[in-house]
């Protein structure tokens, strides 16, 4: 059976928690261990190392926002690059006992999300899943008694399930091992993720119960399975955990009240059902996966020519340009075909997009410019929010903002498949 709307899915909850970690700083002193604990200083990709002819480009939200799309990500989250060591446990309920065996559902995830990582960041992500209980971690009350439902926040229902799941797990896991927490719920417990999806990740939380010293502060919890009935699951149905992983690293959600309608299928943080995709420029960059001479700063007045390769591909070149508007927001450039991770591109080109900094998590701190407006489409998948899909502009095309007068036009591609793009701003 399919979802009777493929296109809108059910929505997640990001609940950030960064604004609160300068609270509590127990900071882990394990030397060569990872980094659960909030407030680590090596949190998020190294944010001093860039070159001042980027500073213009690094937009930053006010406070108040939870979780922004501004660089650099503030401490608090887990890294993003270099070897990311992931605890997987996988939990079960008297009133919904695992079904098969505990590595079985650790398989639905992995080695998919490894990869995933692996080409969507260039190798820069290093991503270690280990599962060191290889059982079904029984709760010691039943899944309807943590009152965990969509969008139930961390305290009392997720405190409760995670001071358990450390106390029923602590003999077998030194939790300060690692960066990041995945809690893979048995499928069976809760609703389907075709009716309601509960999971959800609890990023920068340095109030959480603290295990071996650290507290579980960025944790992922996923339920249920996305199998929409089409045969796809056994390919697609990992992609919840890179979006929930995504939350963990700061990453916002792209889609908003009406589904994937302003980024599209052309980030996991906005559309992570269907088929195979990359991130945004934009989120690679604010990961630490891009060099700074991979991303052009189009900051002063004038025309300025910018070489592009695509973004998907593995290796050096140009991958983004940002032109930033004010010091919360602006455009960026970059260009998207199929390959890598890109598997549902119907419409190679130039993808160009607004950030917003100030625009919290799922209220659409990212929109997508469409170059054919009201076209419906190229795509051919279900899943993919289809307007979107033929989003890229092609050689020849250019879009315009009338209220900044910022230009960016495409010129020629040439026989590698790079782009020249010309931004002009008065
Ligand atoms: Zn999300």
């Amino acid at each position: 059976m399919r979802p009777t709307d493929c296109r809108i899915r059910p929505r997640r909850r990001a609940a950030a928690m960064a604004s609160v970690t300068v609270l509590t700083l127990t900071v882990s002193t394990a030397a060569g261990a990872g980094h659960l604990t909030a407030g680590s200083k090596t949190a998020g990709p190294i944010a001093t190392a860039r070159t001042t002819a980027l500073t213009p480009c690094m937009i930053t939200g006010s406070l108040g926002v939870q979780m922004s799309e501004g660089i650099p990500t503030p401490p608090g989250y887990a890294r993003s690059t270099g070897t990311v060591r992931a605890l997987n446990l996988m939990v079960d309920f008297s009133d919904a006992p695992g079904e098969g065996s505990a590595l079985d559902r650790f398989g639905e995830f992995f080695p998919q999300t490894t990869r995933w990582f692996r080409i969507s960041s260039y190798g820069r992500l290093d991503y270690r899943p280990e599962a060191p209980v290889g059982r079904w971690l029984r709760m010691p009350k039943p899944f309807k008694e943590y009152g965990i439902e969509r969008g139930a926040p961390f305290d009392p229902g997720y405190r409760e399930l995670v001071e358990d799941l450390v106390s029923v797990a602590d003999g077998d896991v030194d939790f300060k091992a690692y960066d990041l927490v995945n809690v893979l719920v048995t499928p069976n417990a809760g609703p389907s993720a075709l009716d309601t999806v509960l999971s959800v990740t609890f990023a920068g939380n340095a109030e959480a119960p603290a295990a071996d010293g650290v507290p579980i502060a960025n944790a992922s919890f996923v339920y249920s399975r996305q199998d929409d009935g089409s045969g796809s699951y056994a390919e697609t149905g990992y992609r919840v955990l890179p979006h929930e992983n995504g939350h963990v690293f700061g990453l916002p959600d792209l889609y908003t009240q009406d589904g994937g309608g302003a980024a599209g299928h052309w980030d996991i943080m906005s559309e992570d059902w269907g088929t195979d995709n990359d991130l945004l420029g934009w989120h690679k960059w604010k990961l630490g996966w891009l060099d700074d001479d991979q991303v052009g700063c189009a900051a002063g007045r004038g025309t300025t020519e910018h070489r592009l390769t695509p973004l998907q591909q593995r290796g050096g070149g140009g991958k983004l340009v940002f032109v930033p508007i004010d010091e919360g927001t602006g455009y960026a450039v970059e260009v998207r075909t199929r390959g890598g991770n890109d598997v549902d591109v119907c419409r190679a080109g130039v993808l160009i997009y607004k950030v917003d900094a100030d625009i919290d998590t799922g209220r659409g701190p990212i929109n997508v410019v469409d170059s054919t407006r009201d076209s419906g489409g190229c795509t051919l998948s279900s899943n993919v929010h289809a307007e979107l899909s033929d989003a890229p502009f092609r050689p020849g095309e250019h879009f315009k903002d009338p209220r900044t007068g910022i230009r960016i036009a495409v010129g020629k591609k040439d026989r590698a498949g790079n782009y020249r793009v010309y931004v002009t701003r008065r």
